[in-house]
């Protein structure tokens, strides 16, 4: 079975292949609430204990800035 391509906010882009993945992530989505991302400003579906999106969350672990 070829797994599916999953684009969220909380965690970006990434490859589903168990049942029981696409389950949780779809938990994800329910639990997730549009805000406003704490460093790009953009506006994105995010769990609640989440202040930055996944795109900002790699520049910070890349060493980057994404509050500039
Ligand atoms: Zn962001």
């Amino acid at each position: 079975m070829a797994g599916r391509t999953y684009i969220d906010d909380n965690f970006g882009t990434y490859e589903i292949e168990s049942e029981e993945d696409i389950e949780w992530y779809h938990q994800v989505q329910e639990e997730s609430v549009w805000k406003i991302c704490k460093a790009c400003t953009r506006k994105v579906k995010l769990r609640p204990d989440y202040g930055i999106c996944n795109f900002c969350a790699e520049i910070l672990e890349r060493g980057g800035d994404p509050y500039g």
